[in-house]
Parts: structure tokens; C-alpha cells; sequence
């Protein structure tokens, strides 16, 4: 091959994405660095791309991707691009077509559609040669190299990817059907979505909006953060005097420090109240109404939407493919594959790789699995020579956003088989700049992925 990987995770993973590179995690210094995206090594490498890597038709294998997220449609379409007509991939995905969590909290404030946040499967499909099934993978063995889809059908395979997303733990208090569907979380993007936004639409003027947020790790660090401004920023305007109550798990704020922290003394002064270390002991669905562990007792609220922890999709559960604590699955990041089961890797929100859950990142763990599995099929050890970078602009206002970029590195050093991160460039301020950047960004990551 004519590239290296740093090349191509510096090419296809940076360069994809404008401008501006910024991060959906990781725990940030308070104060931000004046560092702008555009100015960084990162725009440097980005002018340094290099063509689209060539195809080597010779390499042949057969990979099942599971789950046609950010992650598994990346690796699924990198597999083919780079892997040549050779390799055989076939992507099992549960839904017809996918909903962007991305941008979904601007669907609260009716600053976007759902259906805009719609993508559909065909063009990979048609310009990649993946094959797209729809269906449930159930079953794993890893020891046959074959997966069984909840219609009894099964795949062999030479190697498998798993990228399912996550799957959310039920609140106390939350144990039935009805409670969920009065207090939603609408942390995967959809119907639970379009019910908050009805929920915020109906709220009385002059009321409260409770949110909480479970202890890290979770989809998405600053994700919780944004929804918290996005949504005092519209009552504001909509509904005036109301408050919106943020009751954290954790000790701080786990992204982007300074612009949430900045966000809710200044700009949302009197409009939102920040409160951490209050985790939920019950919600009480019926009377809108929490108990958390902190000083706050009891909060009610006209509306709550309550983000519970979060663990590796069910199908890495019910096939034992999670670590001790019954969560994540342990990957060594120079190849995403799991550390219980060989020729399994295990990309996005679902892996433990010293990495945020974020899908910009999920989009280059994709092309860091692809390529380790090329490299497999050749007969080559993988590259761990790794660079891979975490991005996201977290929209403040309805005209402004902030952006936070992070690069991080495989670890060579201690052998810890994971990413170690540097420390985080965070915008000074949220700016229409930035929120117009934010919408390019968007575009080219969802483009870079989907099409
Ligand atoms: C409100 C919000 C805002 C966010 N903002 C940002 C942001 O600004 N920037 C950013 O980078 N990230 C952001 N994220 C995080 C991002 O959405 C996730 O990190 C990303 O989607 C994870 O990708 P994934 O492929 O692991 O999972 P997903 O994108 O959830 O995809 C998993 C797929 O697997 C399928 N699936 C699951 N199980 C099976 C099975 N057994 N068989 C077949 N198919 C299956 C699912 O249907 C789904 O399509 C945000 C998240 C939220 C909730």
C-alpha cells in the first residue's frame, strides 16, 4: 500500500471535516486555550491529504458488521474502498434507515426537523458494493465465526465488527412501559426526540425543565451540557421566567468546562441551576418528580428528562463480550479487537478504548478497525503508529456555537492497549461563526459517512 495510516486517519478523519475540529469529550482544563481549529497541526495535515487510497483488489476476506451507526457504516464502507472488491462485507442493520443523534437537541427547540437528521443506507450500498441487510444479530460465536440474526438466518465470517451504539439502564421508578413514556430520555435520537420537544412545547410559562445526567462514561460528554443551554436559551424567548434544574452524577462538568460553565453563570444567570453530584435515587413518573443523593432531596419538575447510564449494545451483554463491570467491551485500540474474543472488533459507544463516545470519533475507529483487518487479511501486523482526533460543536444559543478539539494517540508506552489523549483546545467563546462552522462540520461528517 502507497499510505500509511497515519496519512490516511489524518486525511479521511480530519480533513473530512472542515474547518474546525472539534470534540465530543474527555474531561477539558477550565481555562480554554486560544487555539483555533483552523490554525492547527490538524489544518496543516489537513492540506497535506493525499489521494484517495488506491484499490488492492488481491486482499479477500469475509467481515459482518453489526449496526449501521457512525462507526459500523464507516468501517463497512472503508472496507471496500480500501479492501478492494476482494473483501466481502456484508452490514446487518436492525432499522431501514438511521437518525442522526447529532444536532438532535436543536429538534427540542424546533431549530431542526427530525427528518432532517434522516440518512439512508442506498448510496453506500450502490457506490461501495456493501451488502445492507435488514435484521437483529443475536447471536455471536466467535469460536464458528458466525452470527445468527433474530430470524434464525446466520453469517460466517473471517472477522466481525460490532458496532451496536448503546443501550440505556432503566431508572428506578421507570420500570414500566407507561412511566418511560411520560419521562424520556431522548438520548437516541427519534420517537422519545419528538416527545420532549411536545413536552417543552406544552410546558407552562414560568415552569421547570429537570434534566439529569448519569455519571462518565455516557454518549457524548458535553452532549448533555448543550440540551441544558439549548433549552434555556428557547425558554427564555418562549416561555419566560421558567428554569431549567441540571442534576449532574457527576462531581463537574465533563466537557467543554469553561463554555458550560461560562453559559450558565452569564448568559442563562437565573434560568439554569446547576447541581453536582446528584445522582437519581427514583423518579416518581406520574408526579414529575425526582429524589436524588444530594442536598436537593426531592426536585419536581413540569417536564424531566432523565438520561440514564448507559452500557454496550445488548447484543456484546447476551454474547459475554463485555468486561467484568458488565458495561463496555475492552478493545486494544491499535485494532479495535476485543480483548475476549479473537477476530471480533468492537467500534463506537460500545468499546472501552481510552476514547470519548462520540460519533465524529466513532466515524475514525471505523477506518482503524477497516484498516487493521486489511492489514489482517495481507498478512500484515497492524500499524501502531495511531493518531486520531475527537470532534463536536455544542450549539449555546439558537445562533451561536462553541467547538472543543482533542487529538489523542496510541499508547506505545505502557502498553496499555488504549488512546491517551492531549489536552483539549476549547473555543474562547460561543460565536455565529462558530454555529455556521457547526452546520459544515455536520454536513461533512454525515457525508463523509453516509455517502
Ligand atoms: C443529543 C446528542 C448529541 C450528540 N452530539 C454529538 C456531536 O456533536 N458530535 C459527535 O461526535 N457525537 C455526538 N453524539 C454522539 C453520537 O451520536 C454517538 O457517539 C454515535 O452515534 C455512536 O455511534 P455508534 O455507531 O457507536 O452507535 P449508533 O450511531 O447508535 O449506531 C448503532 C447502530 O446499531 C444498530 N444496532 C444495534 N444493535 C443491533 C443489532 N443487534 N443488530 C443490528 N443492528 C443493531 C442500531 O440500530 C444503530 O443504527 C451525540 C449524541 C446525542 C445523544
Amino acid at each position: 500500500m502507497n499510505y500509511t495510516r497515519r496519512t490516511w486517519l489524518t486525511a479521511a478523519g480530519a480533513v473530512g471535516f472542515s474547518a474546525a475540529l472539534t470534540h465530543c469529550g474527555g474531561s477539558d482544563p477550565l481555562a480554554p486555550t486560544a487555539a483555533d481549529p483552523a490554525s492547527s497541526g490538524l489544518a496543516d495535515a489537513q492540506r497535506s491529504r493525499t489521494s484517495t487510497p488506491r484499490t488492492v483488489s488481491s486482499t479477500t476476506g469475509r467481515v459482518v458488521v453489526v449496526g449501521g451507526g457512525m462507526a459500523g457504516l464507516a468501517a463497512a464502507k472503508y472496507l471496500r474502498l480500501w479492501g478492494g472488491t476482494g473483501v466481502q462485507v456484508t452490514l446487518v442493520e436492525r432499522n431501514p434507515s438511521y437518525t442522526s443523534n447529532i444536532l438532535s437537541n436543536l429538534v427540542l427547540t424546533g431549530q431542526r426537523t427530525l427528518s432532517s437528521l434522516v440518512y439512508s443506507y442506498a448510496t453506500v450500498k450502490q457506490n461501495y458494493g456493501v451488502d445492507i441487510r435488514q435484521g437483529t444479530v443475536v447471536g455471536i460465536d466467535p469460536i464458528r465465526r458466525r452470527v445468527t440474526l433474530a430470524d434464525n438466518s446466520t453469517l460466517d465470517y473471517d472477522r466481525l465488527i460490532v458496532a451496536p451504539g448503546v443501550v440505556f439502564d432503566v431508572l428506578p421508578g421507570l420500570e414500566s412501559d407507561a412511566a418511560r413514556s411520560k419521562v424520556v430520555h431522548a438520548w437516541q435520537a427519534g420517537p422519545e426526540t419528538a416527545t420532549l420537544r411536545n413536552q417543552l412545547l406544552a410546558m407552562p410559562t414560568g415552569g421547570t425543565f429537570v434534566m439529569t445526567i448519569p455519571k462518565s462514561p455516557y454518549r457524548c460528554p458535553p452532549g448533555p451540557y448543550e440540551r441544558a443551554c439549548v433549552v434555556a436559551d428557547w425558554l427564555k424567548r418562549n416561555k419566560p421566567g421558567s428554569k431549567v434544574i441540571v442534576l449532574d452524577a457527576n462531581g463537574d462538568i465533563q466537557a467543554e468546562r469553561h463554555t458550560f460553565d461560562t453559559a450558565f453563570r452569564g448568559l442563562f444567570a437565573g434560568v439554569v441551576e446547576y447541581v453536582p453530584n446528584a445522582g437519581v435515587i427514583s423518579i416518581d413518573a406520574a408526579q414529575t418528580r425526582i429524589s436524588v443523593n444530594s442536598q436537593m432531596g426531592t426536585v419536581v419538575g413540569d417536564v424531566v428528562n432523565a438520561i440514564p447510564p448507559q452500557r454496550a449494545g445488548k447484543v456484546l451483554l447476551d454474547n459475554r463480550l463485555v468486561s467484568a463491570d458488565a458495561r463496555w467491551a475492552s478493545v486494544n485500540a491499535a485494532t479495535f479487537e476485543s480483548t475476549l474474543a479473537a477476530g471480533v472488533h468492537v467500534i463506537g459507544d460500545s468499546c472501552s478504548a481510552g476514547i470519548p463516545k462520540a460519533g465524529h470519533i466513532g466515524n475514525q475507529e471505523g477506518k482503524t478497525a477497516a484498516d487493521a483487518i486489511l492489514r489482517a487479511f495481507r498478512g500484515l501486523a497492524p500499524d501502531t503508529d495511531l493518531v486520531v482526533n475527537s470532534a463536536c460543536y455544542s450549539p449555546i444559543t439558537a445562533s451561536t456555537a462553541s467547538w472543543l478539539t482533542a487529538v489523542y494517540q496510541y499508547d506505545t508506552v505502557t502498553s496499555s492497549y488504549k488512546m491517551v489523549g492531549t489536552a483539549p483546545s476549547e473555543a474562547t467563546s460561543p460565536t455565529s461563526d462558530g454555529y455556521s462552522e457547526m452546520n459544515t462540520w455536520f454536513a461533512t461528517l454525515m457525508g463523509e459517512t453516509f455517502a
